[in-house]
């Protein structure tokens, strides 16, 4: 299946045209995204909680709100808090401001995918997700090289949502690559696959690497450094993405390439598919996590995982040289 791409040219950024454009999250994206629209010609105002953060926001010129204030003058409001507090900050300081013929803008489509969002009616729900962090977000923008974005309209009440997408979308910088025509529940399932199947079956990799090279008698300096201590592994992701998985083969040796291709062809990917697609269908389609993720008190649960993980050997072989670095 191929997706649309949109580009710059595809967007007409006069949908936003006597709209109050306010970005809710002067944060990692928000900031970004606020800079890149005003950078652009729309004119933005600022929401957010009144903490030292504030600061940076009012520093930076914008007309700052609380974020209750900010959504009862927006026209177009970009959802720049993080996903964790969305559901409940949105019912109570953001949801009350909005009105029919509004736009809610959501960077990332956990939230409207698993609907955890009560959108009030007639207003249109569009995702505009940059795939790069917010740092990124500003400084692509102002090198005009842009960066990979998933567009797309979740609900379109005004017949226009898609139109306004594509102008929110342009005004960060998120069409000047192209971007990709996709859903929140596309955007989120792909999020949470990379995070829930991916992730873990790499890290159980090291994990099962680490245990079997030890106990074959190997130092611990010599095998966190061939396994990543070395930086090799992000050099060799560097050009992965420039090249291709297999496009970058050329740049080891005949011996290494004979080795690595030699290993795969005899891996059993079969397991592997079965994982992957339970977490796919059971854990994530499914709405399990988001239900499971919900309910729990997160910061308990993230805080018992994170101390199993850490009592694997290759945690305690990481901390006694990481200490050691100078
Ligand atoms: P941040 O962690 O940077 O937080 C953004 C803002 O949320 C901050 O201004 C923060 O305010 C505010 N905030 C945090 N908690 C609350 C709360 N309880 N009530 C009110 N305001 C709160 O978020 P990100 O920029 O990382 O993420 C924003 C959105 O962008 C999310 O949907 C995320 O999935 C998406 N996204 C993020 C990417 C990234 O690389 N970070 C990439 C692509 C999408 P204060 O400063 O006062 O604490």
């Amino acid at each position: 299946m191929s997706a649309t791409i949109y580009t710059d040219s595809d967007a007409d950024q006069t949908a936003l045209d006597g709209r109050v454009v306010a970005v809710l999250g002067h944060g990692n994206q928000g900031a970004a995204q606020a800079a890149n629209l005003r950078d652009s010609g729309i004119e933005m105002i600022v929401g957010n909680r009144d903490d030292e953060y504030l600061a940076p926001a009012r520093d930076a010129g914008f007309a700052v709100f609380s974020i209750a204030e900010a959504a009862r003058r927006a026209d177009v409001a970009l959802l720049l808090i993080p996903d964790e507090v969305q559901p409940s900050v949105f019912a109570e300081q953001i949801a009350p401001g909005l009105t029919s013929g509004n736009t809610l803008v959501v960077a990332s489509g956990y939230n409207v995918a698993f609907g955890l969002l009560d959108v009030p009616a007639g207003v249109d729900v569009v995702m505009v997700a940059p795939r790069m962090i917010g740092a990124a977000v500003r400084t692509r923008y102002e090198r005009r090289v842009g960066y990979p974005c998933f567009v797309s309209a979740e609900r379109d009440a005004t017949g226009d949502a898609l139109r306004t997408a594509l102008a929110v979308a342009k005004g960060i910088g998120g069409t000047q690559a192209g971007a990709v025509a996709s859903s929140a529940r596309e955007e989120a399932a792909l999020d949470l696959f990379s995070e829930q199947a991916i992730w873990p079956a790499i890290m159980s990799v090291f994990q099962t690497a680490y245990q079997v090279l030890h106990a074959e008698g190997f130092s611990d300096e010599a095998i966190l450094n061939e396994l990543y201590l070395s930086g090799e592994p992000a050099e060799i992701f560097a050009r992965v993405a420039r090249s291709g998985l297999l496009g970058q083969l050329g740049l080891h040796s005949q011996t290494s390439q004979y080795g690595q291709l030699r290993g795969l062809g005899r891996l059993d990917p079969s397991e592997l598919a079965r994982r992957f697609t339970g977490v796919l269908r059971d854990d994530i389609l499914s709405g399990d996590f988001a239900r499971e993720w919900s309910a729990a008190d997160p910061e308990r649960r993230l805080a018992e995982l994170r101390a199993h993980a850490e009592q694997h050997p290759l945690a305690a072989a990481e901390r006694a040289l990481l200490a050691e670095q100078p």
